[in-house]
């Protein structure tokens, strides 16, 4: 389905998974991973399966719970399958949901990322094969070219290898075909993708995060590497280096927000980075107060690691109502304020009479700053100190997360000192640079950290003309 009020390069954002497996449950398994999956996507799902003979989709708007229920999962036969959860802020919310096939369905494709320019991809295909892609977004495009040349009888490792040089941007690709799974990671390796090995040979899988490996009892292998394809069929596990020139550049938001704690990058806890950036922030900003209260679930990490190093106690001020999604996935403004109002709880007899330290690990529009200070206030705390535990997000991302346009980021927009008065806080205080990539124990230079810095490794194309690179 092609919507017409989509705007093309506004992409989304997700996670994927893909399977290969010797028994006929691979739907079932990816179901399971996606649910492990869901924080990277609730506005949409899918599950394609191949059982050597064809391609099965379901897919559709809504949570992983309700889009693959017992009857569509027992019409996906097949021992592999992959599949997506879509994170989009932009863009039509009731279209353009993945895996993505056409109608010659002999390649699924689903993405993690965003391809920030797909000039040369849309040209390619609307040379050869005639057909207007205007409504296409750049997964859709992705699938298209790799058909594009299984149509000309190559094979699907042959076709990924010609379309590469197309791709210009940040991807985790799962790629599913009658007989093999798929997995291609771009060359600066920005999104995660790892590799498992499922219980008792019974084969392989790949995910966005390593907890969906976990999920699945499939014990992690390895990350799949910068520039790399993994093709799994009958005949087990092989690697392709396709990009051969690679730097890699993990992006540095998926240790802020984005991952699951419970989850490894770079061989690393992120649960344990995101303490250290707790107890890292807790050294650089000292402050007077009796509790260390968490903006839940993501900055409890920060929090614990806060309080930890700085001896104030840590206590649970604010709920977190499970049921609403995050804050970031409804696209209008007005709804998103409401809510952070119906997301997050106040614990009164908690925050009474306190001066409160309230930590969160990031602050990108400002929106649920504002809001909860307030909050905070009104249930009668006495100061309120806001702590960012990342720094100020100044630049706009195009790889894949869907961080607002830089018009937006308040950091960009403001100074420390008017966005502290904006939110009303007592004060407000953000780790430094140095202080997050300290936290991580990682080299800088292993980072993609353009949020911060405006430091973009893969080109940004249009875009980069509308960014403020000295805010
Ligand atoms: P705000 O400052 O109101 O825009 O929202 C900041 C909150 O959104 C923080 O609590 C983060 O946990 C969360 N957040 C940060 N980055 C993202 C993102 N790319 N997508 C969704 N939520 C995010």
């Amino acid at each position: 389905m092609i919507s017409q009020d989509f705007t093309p390069e506004l992409s989304e954002k997700c996670a994927v998974f893909g399977v290969y497996t010797k028994t006929h449950y691979a739907a079932r398994l990816v179901c399971t991973a996606l649910w492990a999956l869901q924080h990277r996507g609730q506005e949409a799902t899918g599950i394609s399966t191949a059982d050597g003979e064809t391609i099965r989709t379901n897919k559709g708007p809504g949570l992983v719970a309700s889009v693959h229920t017992e009857e569509a999962l027992n019409k996906l036969p097949g021992h592999m399958a992959i599949g997506h959860n879509r994170y989009s802020t932009f863009g039509s919310p009731f279209s353009h949901f993945q895996p993505c096939y056409t109608e010659h369905n002999l390649v699924a494709v689903a993405h993690n990322g965003n391809l920030p320019t797909v000039d040369k991809l849309r040209e390619f295909l609307i040379k050869n094969t005639g057909k207007g892609l205007d409504h296409h977004n750049d997964s859709e495009l992705i699938q298209e070219v790799i058909e594009f040349y299984m149509l000309k009888e190559m094979s699907v490792e042959e076709a990924i290898e010609k379309s590469f040089p197309l791709f210009t941007g940040a991807f985790s690709l799962v790629i599913l075909t009658k007989n093999k799974v798929i997995g291609l990671r771009d060359a600066h390796g920005i999104r995660p993708f790892s590799i498992g090995k499922l219980n008792n040979d019974e084969g392989y899988a790949i995910s966005s995060e390593t907890c969906g490996l976990d999920s699945i009892n499939a014990e992690f292998v390895r990350d799949v590497k910068p520039g790399e394809m993994i093709v799994i069929d009958d005949n087990g596990l092989h690697s392709y280096q396709i990009a051969k020139k690679t730097v890699e550049k993990l992006d540095i938001f998926e240790f802020v927000y984005f991952s699951r704690p419970d989850s490894f990058l770079y061989g690393k806890s992120i649960n344990e980075i995101r303490r250290e950036m707790g107890r890292q922030l807790a050294r650089e900003k000292k402050i007077d107060a009796d509790i260390v209260v968490p903006v839940p679930n993501s900055a409890i990490p920060a929090s614990l690691g806060y309080a930890e190093e700085s001896g104030i106690k840590f206590d649970h001020g604010l709920l977190k109502n499970s049921y609403i999604h995050r804050t970031f996935i409804n696209p209008v403004h007005v709804m998103r304020e409401k809510d952070v109002k119906l997301k997050l709880i106040p614990m009164k007899e908690i925050l009474k009479g306190k001066r409160v330290i309230v930590i969160d690990d990031s602050i990108v529009r400002g929106t649920t700053s504002k809001k909860l200070v307030h909050m905070v206030r009104n249930a009668g705390a006495k100061e309120v100190h806001l702590l960012s535990a990342s720094p100020e997000v100044k630049y706009p991302d195009f790889y894949g997360i869907a961080t607002p346009t830089q018009q937006e980021l308040i950091a960009a927009q403001m100074s420390v000192e008017e966005i502290r008065n904006f939110v009303g806080a007592d004060t407000l205080q953000y780790l430094s640079y140095e202080g997050l990539i300290k936290a991580t124990g990682i080299p800088e230079e292993k980072f993609c950290t353009s949020c911060f810095t405006g430091k973009y490794p893969i080109d940004i194309g249009e875009h980069a003309k509308n960014i403020n690179f000295k805010v």
